[in-house]
């Protein structure tokens, strides 16, 4: 029987939830741009389910037996030893969300022998080698558009909490304290301040819409620039490049996806460019920031915080610096990851499994890569090579 293996994260600790705080979620009928939400024949959960754990299975479980598939469900994919390693070789889909990504190397494809489809259930396929996928003719595909407002909402309120000094504030409380000049000794306000974002697609967009009312004044930086009328509307400042953004902001927020091009882009030069005392939000993927880079901005006061919710490898190891340098507002991989959220990367995930267990085309808004090329959003937002390297390292959070 061919076989698809899921690599989902754990449940929680105190095991797979009974109840849930809130009885449903807002049903939404197309995102901002007019894109349609995924459009499956069926579904076999309710939306506002834990579905992205391991017991959730994304609710694919019914649906892909039916079909005559063995579904391999698993948290553990790090590591020679692995469950994904041990069940790859005669596996033909595999699925695996950024938040605890299965990394797709070049080994792990060439091992994966019967390996047709990669599904990324979320947004951002960089845990897969795309050079390798394209090369071996391996589909990639992800659920465009299923969490960018999500993380948009991530992003406002790690900007807000930052420039705030929220959670430092919010440790008073907890330590019984009501230490004011401690909490506002780096507490500002974050009207008249000048906000950029790295990249303005879908996440980068609807974090300047939300930051608009704050009264800021908005920059951003992309590849391709948006329409004049958006332009206005937002009273947007373009810069060319990143460089020229940088060196006016008080706040950046990073919305790349990682692709060779943005590897590392804010590296030790880039960051001594900044403003003194700048900000930095990164919800895109951790790699684009240099680890260590970040962490001696932090400590030298170059910048006054760093906040985000994405690491490189993922899970980060227990050592990783930025669990501990100061002035941060870390949280694990969560923000494209809540219960709305996950209804809509469930439902998307079975619709690209129904269309290619029909032999009908993937939406084109939804591949990576198809036919041993970048395509669809992939051709329009990655560039080729791969991102995965240094990815063994995940198996360290084990240790
Ligand atoms: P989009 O494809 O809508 O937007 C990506 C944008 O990045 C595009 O406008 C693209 O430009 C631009 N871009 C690509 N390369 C560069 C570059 N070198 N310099 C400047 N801009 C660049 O995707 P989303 O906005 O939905 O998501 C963006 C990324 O956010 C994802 O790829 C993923 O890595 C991350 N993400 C994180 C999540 C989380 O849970 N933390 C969840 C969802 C996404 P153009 O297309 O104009 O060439």
């Amino acid at each position: 029987m061919a076989k698809v293996i899921c690599v989902l994260y754990d449940d929680p600790v105190g095991g797979y939830p009974k109840s849930y705080a809130r009885d449903d979620v807002p049903k939404l009928e197309r995102y901002p741009d007019g894109q349609t939400l995924p459009t499956p024949k069926k579904i076999d959960f309710k939306p506002g389910q834990l579905l992205g754990s391991v017991s959730g299975e994304l609710g694919l479980r019914k649906f892909l037996e039916k079909q005559g598939y063995t579904l391999v469900v698993t948290s553990d994919k790090d590591g020679k030893d692995s469950t994904l390693d041990r069940e790859l070789p005669d596996a033909e889909i595999v699925i695996s969300q950024p938040f605890w990504p299965a990394y797709m190397t070049a080994e792990r494809i060439a091992k994966a022998k019967k390996l047709k489809l990669i599904i990324t259930a979320g947004i951002g396929s960089d845990h897969t080698d795309l050079q390798a996928a394209m090369e071996r003719g391996v589909t990639v595909a992800e659920v465009t558009y299923c969490n960018s407002i999500s993380v948009s909402e991530h992003v406002v309120m790690m900007i807000l909490s930052l420039v705030r000094n929220y959670i430092p504030s919010y440790e008073w409380v907890i330590k019984k304290g009501w230490n004011i000049a401690d909490c506002v000794e780096r507490s500002y306000d974050v009207e008249g301040m000048n906000v950029g974002t790295v990249a303005a697609g879908r996440i980068g967009l609807a974090v300047l819409k939300r930051m608009k009312p704050f009264d800021v004044k908005l920059h951003y930086t992309d590849r391709h620039r948006l329409p004049k009328e958006v332009e206005k509307e937002l009273n947007l400042t373009y810069h060319p490049d990143v460089e020229s953004m940088v060196r006016v902001c008080d706040v950046v927020t990073i919305n790349c996806p990682l692709h060779p091009e943005t590897e590392n882009l804010f590296n030790e030069k880039l960051i001594n460019k900044m403003k003194r005392g700048a900000y930095i939000v990164n919800t895109a993927r951790g790699k684009i920031c240099d680890r260590d880079a970040i962490a001696r901005a932090l400590k030298s006061g170059q910048l006054a915080g760093y906040a985000g919710d994405v690491w490189f490898p993922q899970p980060a190891p227990k050592d990783h610096p930025w669990r501990t340098m100061p002035h941060h507002g870390m949280t694990p991989h969560i923000s494209g990851s809540s219960l709305s959220a996950q209804a809509r990367y469930a439902a998307g995930t079975r619709e690209i499994l129904e269309c290619w267990f029909d032999n009908r085309p993937i939406r084109n808004e939804y591949l990576i890569v198809d036919g041993g090329k970048l395509a669809g959003v992939g051709a329009h937002s990655y560039s080729a090579g791969n991102a995965t390297g240094g990815s063994e390292e995940a198996a360290r959070f084990k240790k």
